[in-house]
């Protein structure tokens, strides 16, 4: 999968649905991350149009994810003409042993 960065500055501003993924590599860090909507979402609908599991509806603050059954293929992030929606990932190193 790509890695994209923020368009904005964090999901705090996330308005619809989203996913959380975690992943623990062999040396024992970890990957949170976080995908989702963001607030410059304008509702436009290009994005259902594209998703191939019908994870996402039209709610009145704009798309929503349903985060049980997103495939995370990015098909809408793709064609989204705003850039409202990407992720954000959060690196955890493995801890520390004395
Ligand atoms: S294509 Fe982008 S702006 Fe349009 S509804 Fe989907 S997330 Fe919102
Ligand atoms: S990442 Fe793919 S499966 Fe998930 S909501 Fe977007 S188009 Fe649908």
């Amino acid at each position: 999968m790509e890695n994209k960065e923020l368009k904005n500055e964090s999901l705090e501003k996330v308005v619809g649905g989203f996913t959380t993924s975690t992943y623990t590599d062999p040396d024992g860090n970890t990957t949170i991350t976080q995908f989702g909507v963001l607030d410059v979402c304008s509702g436009c609908g290009a994005c259902l149009g594209v998703c191939p599991t019908g994870a996402i509806t039209i709610g009145p603050n704009g798309a929503e994810i349903d985060g049980d059954i997103c495939a995370l293929c990015w098909c809408c992030a793709d064609i989204c003409p705003l850039g409202a929606i990407s992720e954000k990932q959060t690196f955890i190193p493995a801890p520390t042993t004395d």
